[in-house]
């Protein structure tokens, strides 16, 4: 876990600027039909972070979703995607890991909805799968929060 120096980040056009005031809870993939579509990743990959450490007020509200319970928020200039919020992850916000500045030191601890993924992703590592959201291990980082 990177140290409790602000991490940063930016859209692809740099109208919006992100600064995160504590470190990532967790960070994780998902492999959901949702999250690739909307990052337009086969492999989206997210860094959790306690609601109140993302500042929205600077995002265009509202935040917009096809889902219920979902809000998803993106540049209106760029449409690069800033930031989600799910009712079943309470009082966590998700920031896109490849928008942050120092996605070098984010590395994903865990695999979320890992039945969706794509057949030729090749993927080496040992971290946990979970063939749905993962919220009981998501929830559980946010609650072990410092
Ligand atoms: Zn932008
Ligand atoms: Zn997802």
């Amino acid at each position: 876990m990177p140290s409790e120096a602000a991490l940063t980040g930016r859209c692809y056009c740099g109208d919006v600027r992100l600064k995160l005031a504590t470190p990532p809870l967790t960070t994780a993939y998902c492999h959901c039909s949702d999250c690739k579509r909307w990052t337009g990743s086969p492999l989206p990959a997210f860094a959790a972070f306690p609601r109140h450490a993302v500042d929205t007020s600077q995002f265009p509200a509202p935040g917009f979703s096809t889902k219920a319970g979902v809000e998803r928020w993106i540049c209106p200039r760029c449409g690069s995607p800033l930031a989600a919020t799910f009712d079943y992850l309470p009082d966590q916000i998700y920031v896109p890991v490849g928008i942050l500045d120092d996605a070098a030191s984010l590395s994903p601890e865990l695999h979320c909805h890992a039945d969706q993924a794509l057949p030729w992703l090749c993927l080496s590592d040992e971290l946990p799968r979970s063939s749905s959201s993962g919220r009981d291990l998501l929830n559980e980082a946010g609650a072990t929060d410092g």
